[in-house]
């Protein structure tokens, strides 16, 4: 089917175009549209390609003609998760690859100058190739102040991506940590970092657990913090099949979304209170345990979860510290965690109370502290109307049965706050509690919103860990023996897994897949080539350094900061100062292009910029891992425009062109750089990287079959030991396409033989907690593994460690991740910042009190230089942002996309009716809207989706606008982040962009 602009807007549900048509549109347009007219298989000739937008990660086929032009692009069929259906933004795939807007040509900003001057590529790459070693060099530190050995440079900036392949990812964290930089950053920061800070804490590892196809085997889904029915359309298809079976879904959500609207239950909740809605549920399952344990999975609960353990006599928490834990320091800002940790036996084995009621066990703790979160004061802080709230708790607390099962699927309206690390806590705890994690139908589904944001965040193009999640070494990691003392954990339970034991096979791996056979014993396998990096490196620390001056020349592939950043006008500033600027793109973005912004003279901004051509995603090949940890390939199906290449030709292009000026000319600290390895052909083989990525025996020459036989003595070598099994001797497992499937796999839709699922094709983690003791499934109906003790083996998924049973000897704990193999109730070991356990602070800016301590906000939080905070006087009214179907993220995909932009042209903001009768706006006038960081101006869309909300008996209103616009595009307008605080989560930085203060006033 080819598709023409009628066809689309007929798939897409509607014909008219504009912010009227909002909410209009059921989920159910995007769902069934697409497999109308689609033919059921992929015709000869053509080639497949994974959707570039949202991390559900849909198939996609590209037809092309004999000039490399791509003729059709439409959903694939044959995938597993999109079966041939594609939402409205994968359905205009092709106007992102035919498009007259693209970059096609090498383009360079001289210093003040108000044009752009096209280059060749040898001139660009051997312009920024200078640029980076002069600051390199000019701005290179062996030593800090206090002379411990760092070997960095603060000077440049690395700023992306989360949208390339994951070969690219991986060479852009290869090649930054070559050069030295210490601000290495990508999107994920600003979308899911909070997710892998709280996940990894409460079970080891800080992905997504289960998969899009599972939720179809969920018995209740509770979609809080996000709309997936607008934003995820096509993994909102595996809730309406589980609702077709029975499930109940749970709508949580200060607007009445698109979600909302299918949803059996919607519960209206102001942003920011997710804590408080989630522990009043949490209080009322504890209670319902004590009264009806027969109702609950108390096995799960005693063996495979903390809430046995005792805990330090000394510890003490919120409820006897008026919202604060043991070890505050009001003056730093900071705990002092040592008193949340286990009490240990004379063998160093955490003690257990089985009877669950000694008062210093995690279960007495949980109860004490959650016991004032009663519904009277959680409905007061979160507006939920009690009856409701009520259906709620009940409604999600029957899955606490052993054969039930419910899931919590959420987005960036959890991720973005304050506290939001706690806010995703108090999520893992209930499901805990209810034995929902390992099971089919169950876990924690973080939305990811960019296709690739889960191999980007694996790659580690972050600069406080490094691929595979291993630790970026700090200054007082000395040596490899130091590092490894610091970052390896220990235990003499025999219970316990703990995985990480392995760190130092993984690391040294990773040192032999970047520096070859420069990476020996005798120089602790070149870990001093490594940048050690001291304090906040994340992303608004990056902005203040470049706005202060430190970072002189930032490297920003296919992210748009200009539009994306927190208290954006400040960001935009900042990159005014810059001597250079790097922009890989498909699109002329707002970042590129800031000397160009309103209100500004380019003769007077001197940074240098060159603007590089990128391929789009189905003109080039490599793999990406969405959601749900399927790593898939993709193929370069047509060609790009003109001079396009793909980020992998770019970034080896650079690293040759160093390599080749540190030879010629010298400069700070070359061995780095000189030494590494970068073999990959020329153009690059994107297969050569993958397979490194993956690993080899060295021995042998041959690919590793999975991280099991990585070792520590320089004998292999794996650039990420979690992908390590993604490219082996039997072939590239993540191009599989083989949906083949036992008869217990196909029950609950596993498809072990499609793509490949990080870590060793495990599709849902933490899988031995869905069996008793005896290795037999809670849920026989939907089993997902189950042990055969004639076979003496696991069948169905990849057990998550391949020991027997608990009942029988030599086998451990099921969450292998942790510590003590146990599942985190009580977070101990100081994993987060702000506290073992979720407690309810209020955001940033809030216009009422905490009710439920003295703690207005969360006490751990980073206060930087140039934060301003609104005055409720002023500033009465709770804003938040989300995304539209039409349009993603930072807009610079969508709004060069005629199709798309004609059905979301403009930016709005949607104000309760009440809000608008107050304040005298009219439906589609335009508006105001300001806060203590800037104004900007929107179209007003009058609605009944938000109502204002009764909090402690205030009346407190909220408003909500898309966050895409920006200067540049078809489609321009103000951006929201113009309104948002620069402040972020207490553990990982992430922006508190969903609840901020404003007012909003007719133009
Ligand atoms: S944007 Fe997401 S849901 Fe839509 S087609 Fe692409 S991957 Fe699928």
């Amino acid at each position: 089917m080819k598709l023409t602009r009628r066809d689309f807007l007929k798939l897409c549900g509607g014909t008219t175009a504009g912010v009227a048509l909002l909410g209009m549109l059921g989920p159910e347009s995007f769902l069934e549209a697409a497999p109308i007219d689609i033919p059921l298989r992929k015709r000869i000739g053509e080639k497949t390609t994974i959707c570039c937008y949202c991390g559900v990660g849909c198939g996609v086929i590209v037809a092309s003609d004999e000039n490399g032009k791509a003729t059709n692009i439409e959903g694939d069929p044959d995938h597993p998760i999109n079966q041939g259906a594609l939402c409205s933004k994968g359905a205009a795939l092709i106007q992102v690859t035919n498009n007259e807007r693209r970059v096609d040509k090498v383009l360079y900003r001289a210093p003040y100058s108000s044009d752009w001057e096209e280059v060749s590529w040898d001139w660009a790459i051997d312009k920024v190739a200078r640029n980076i070693k002069k600051t390199r060099d000019e701005n290179w530190t062996y030593k800090d102040g206090k002379g411990r050995v760092v070997n960095h440079t603060e000077a440049i900036g690395w700023d992306g991506s989360a949208i390339v392949n994951n070969e690219e990812a991986y060479l852009f964290t290869k090649f930054a940590r070559s050069l030295g930089i210490t601000y290495l950053e990508h999107c994920a920061r600003l979308c899911h970092s909070s997710t892998v800070a709280a996940l990894g804490a409460s079970f080891g590892r800080g992905a997504m657990t289960n998969h899009w196809i599972d939720i179809k085997n969920s018995n209740c889904i509770m979609i809080i913090g996000s709309n997936a029915a607008e934003n995820h359309p096509l993994a909102f298809k595996w809730v309406i099949k589980a609702m077709e079976k029975g499930a109940k879904l749970i709508s949580v959500d200060p607007r009445f979304t698109r979600t909302s609207s299918r949803a059996d239950i919607y519960a209206k909740m102001r942003s920011g209170t997710d804590v408080a809605f989630i522990g009043g549920m949490i209080k009322y399952v504890i209670e319902d345990i004590e009264k009806h344990p027969q109702n609950y999975n108390m096995t799960y609960i005693e063996e495979y979860t903390n809430a046995t353990l005792l805990i330090d006599p000394n510890f003490k928490g919120p409820a006897d510290l008026d919202g604060l834990f043991s070890g505050y320091d009001a003056g730093k800002r900071a705990y002092d965690r040592s008193s949340w940790v286990y009490q240990l036996d004379d063998k160093g084995i955490p003690k257990r109370d089985l009877s669950l009621k000694d008062p210093n066990c995690v279960f007495q703790l949980l109860k004490k502290q959650f016991a004032r979160y009663d519904v009277d004061t959680v409905c007061s802080i979160t507006g939920t109307s009690k009856d409701v709230y009520l259906k709620v708790c009940e409604t999600y607390a029957a899955t606490g049965k052993p054969d039930k099962s419910a899931t919590i699927i959420y987005a960036m309206g959890t991720t973005q706050h304050t506290n939001a690390a706690q806010m995703i806590r108090s999520y893992s705890v209930l499901q805990l509690l209810l034995g929902n994690i390992g099971v089919a139908g169950g876990g924690i589904n973080a939305a990811r919103g960019q296709s690739n944001v889960q191999g980007s965040t694996d790659h580690c193009v972050l600069y406080h860990i490094l691929p595979g999640y291993l630790k970026t070494p700090n200054p007082d990691d000395v040596d490899l023996k130091a590092y490894l003392e610091h970052y390896t954990p220990t235990t003499s339970d025999p219970l316990s897994a703990n995985w990480w034991q392995n760190y130092d096979k993984y690391i040294i791996s990773l040192l032999k897949a970047w520096y070859g056979d420069t990476a020996v014993a005798s120089n602790d396998f070149a870990y001093e080539y490594l940048p050690k990096v001291d304090g906040d490196h994340s992303h608004i620390a990056l902005a203040e350094a470049i706005e202060n001056g430190v970072v002189k020349g930032l490297i920003s592939p296919g992210h748009n900061t200009a539009v994306s950043g927190p208290n954006v006008s400040l960001e935009r500033a900042g990159l005014d100062k810059l001597d250079w600027l790097v922009v890989c793109d498909l699109w002329e973005t707002e970042t590129a292009a800031h000397w160009k912004r309103p209100g500004v003279d380019p003769s007077r901004i001197g940074t240098e910029v060159f603007l590089l051509p990128a391929k789009a995603s189905m003109e080039k090949e490599g793999s990406l891992t969405n959601s749900g940890r399927w790593s898939q390939w993709r193929y370069e199906c047509c060609d790009g425009p003109g001079m396009a290449r793909s980020d992998l030709w770019i970034v080896t292009e650079l690293i040759k062109k160093m390599k080749e000026l540190y030879d010629m000319e010298g400069g700070e600290y070359p061995a780095p750089i000189l030494n590494l390895t970068c073999d990959y052909g020329d153009p690059p083989d994107v297969h050569k990287v993958a397979k490194e990525i993956n690993g080899y025996d060295l021995e042998t020459g041959e690919l590793l079959p999975s991280f099991t036989k990585l070792k520590n003595d320089g004998t292999t070598s794996s650039g990420n030991w979690l992908y390590c099994a993604s490219y082996t001797e039997d072939g590239n497992m993540a191009a599989r396409r083989d949906p083949t499937q036992t008869p217990e796999q196909a029950n609950i839709g596993l498809y072990p033989n499609w793509a490949w699922c990080w870590p060793v094709n495990r599709r849902i983690i933490y899988n031995r907690a869905s069996v008793d003791l005896d290795g037999n499934p809670f849920n026989p109906d939907k089993s997902v593994i189950s042990w055969h003790p004639l076979r003496e083996q696991w069948e169905g998924d990849v057990p998550d460690g391949g020991w027997p049973p608990m009942s029988q000897e030599g086998t451990r704990l099921p969450f292998i991740m942790t510590s003590e193999g146990r599942g985190h109730i009580f977070a101990t070991g100081g994993a987060l910042k702000d506290g073992p356990m979720p407690e309810h602070y209020e955001p940033w800016e809030s216009p009422v009190d905490n009710l439920l301590s003295g703690t207005q906000n969360d006490p751990a939080v980073t206060i930087w230089k140039s934060l301003v905070k609104g005055d409720v006087s002023k500033y009465p009214i709770v804003a938040t942002t989300y995304r539209l179907s039409e349009h993603w993220n930072a807009g610079q995909m969508t709004r060069n996309l005629p199709w798309l932009v004609e059905l979301m042209p403009e930016m709005f903001v949607e104000v309760s009716e009440e809000l608008a009768a107050e304040k005298g706006i009219k439906n589609g006038e335009k508006v105001i809207v300001e806060s203590a960081r800037g104004k900007i101006e929107a179209v007003a869309v009058v609605t009944k989706r938000f109502t204002p909300f009764s909090i402690n008996g205030k009346r407190v209103h909220q408003i909500g606008m898309p966050w895409h616009l920006g200067y540049m595009g078809l489609a321009k307008g103000d951006s929201a982040n113009m309104l948002t605080p620069n402040i972020g989560d207490a553990n990982t930085t992430i922006p508190e962009y969903k609840a901020f203060l404003c007012d909003v006033k007719a133009k």
